[in-house]
């Protein structure tokens, strides 16, 4: 497997844990008589991800397999059961009834067909033109093409749901086909994912279960990893139709967004300028109370000149100085000695038990103030002077 990288994590670390020296080219064209002479055996080599433990096969299917490819089940009883207990599951876990549906690699469009049944206005997807005609023919609407990167641009943010049921395990970069049906949904948007269940070889030593069509074989763990990496939150996975498959509940999720975070960097320096300016306009000092992670980082980030010392109560910081502000840390006993009108508090997760400690235990009567985002606020006005 030199040169090769796990499909799923790009991790080099891939073990063959598989090797069929005899295997069909591909397993859903049967030949005609006059197609025999051409036909000859592949081998077949899994390997695993050292990394992720994805499994997968090494893509060797010709150019264009899927544009003439129809698999379907949906003649079997069994499987119009299952599909419309499915669809009503989720569609009613999601509230999706009246929603726009896009669904992946269709097939003959009988899932689509249910889904659209059930209320749901469905945009049904194949590269197959074969598959697609069996769509049109159940009057569905239908989009060729494959679900790659920016395929579907200009449907990005218009779904409430996307449905890709049996085609995960065909695609060369699941990552990619993820990332374009998460870009397909409204933010919150629903997606059902379903693959064979790679347990349910493992539990019934199914080595027939490995085949080229299949490039990707994922257990509940490995399938919530690729929806989880690809910005979906997993709802639930569950094995269905008596432990075929596994299937995946997921929603879409954001990235996380820092730009409130990078104001707020932006704005501590002059807050507590200001608020400092604002002290001393009024002859009052201030302290600040922590010396912890959180204080230490926003002392290095804003002029410390005017604050008159800084206090801990845990005696191991004392007598140390703080990186880039340089200031000493003493005991809150100091409080006691050199009074100051303010305290700031930026140990933010004891505030409410250092505000208590400040008033009981060391009887401080001025304001007590707090680190919040980008700004300096007021906890606790000055206690009215006893009268
Ligand atoms: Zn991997």
């Amino acid at each position: 497997m030199s040169g090769a990288k796990c499909r799923i994590c790009r991790s080099s670390d891939l073990v063959e844990v598989l090797h069929y020296p005899r295997a069909p080219r591909n397993i859903e064209r049967l030949l005609n008589a006059d197609e025999l002479a051409r036909d000859g055996a592949v081998e077949l080599r899994a390997a695993r991800c050292g990394n992720c433990g994805h499994v997968q096969l090494p893509e060797q299917l010709q150019a264009g397999y899927y544009e003439d490819y129809l698999m379907s089940h949906s003649h079997a009883k069994k499987m119009q059961d299952f599909q419309r207990r499915q669809a009503s599951e989720f569609l009613d876990h999601f509230q999706l009834k009246g929603g726009r549906v896009f669904e992946a690699g269709c097939g003959d469009g009988q899932f689509s067909a249910i889904l659209r049944e059930m209320g749901c206005e469905v945009l049904a997807n194949e590269p197959s033109a074969k598959a697609l005609a069996a769509c049109q023919a159940k009057g569905l609407e239908t989009i060729g093409g494959y679900v790659t990167a920016g395929a579907f641009g200009d449907l990005h943010g218009t779904f409430d749901a996307v449905a890709a049921r049996q085609v995960l395990e065909h695609v060369p970069d699941p990552n990619d086909f993820l990332r374009e049906l998460r870009n397909l949904l409204k933010p919150g948007g629903a997606g059902l994912i379903e693959v064979p269940s790679l347990e349910q070889a493992l539990e019934n030593d199914r080595f027939f279960d490995f085949f080229p069509d299949h490039l990707s074989y994922f257990t509940a763990t490995t399938l919530a990893h690729v929806c989880t990496r690809n910005l979906f939150e997993v709802v639930q996975v569950r094995r269905a139709m008596d432990g075929e498959y596994n299937e995946a509940w997921i929603r879409r999720t954001e990235a996380p967004d820092l730009a409130a975070i990078r104001s707020a960097a932006a704005d501590i320096a002059g807050a507590f300028g200001e608020f400092l300016s604002a002290e001393a306009a009024q002859s009052r000092t201030a302290a600040i109370w922590g010396a912890g992670a959180k204080g230490v980082l926003t002392l290095a980030m804003v002029d410390t000149a005017s604050v008159a010392y800084l206090i801990d109560s845990d005696p191991v910081k004392h007598g140390r100085c703080t990186p880039v502000s340089h200031l000493e840390v003493l005991p809150p006993q100091k409080l006691a000695e050199s009074p100051v009108n303010t305290v700031i508090i930026t140990a933010l997760a004891y505030k409410d038990e250092i505000s208590r400690d400040l008033r009981q235990r060391y009887n401080f009567t001025g304001k007590i103030a707090c680190l919040s985002g980008g700004s300096i606020v007021e906890l606790e006005p000055d206690e009215p002077a006893p009268s």
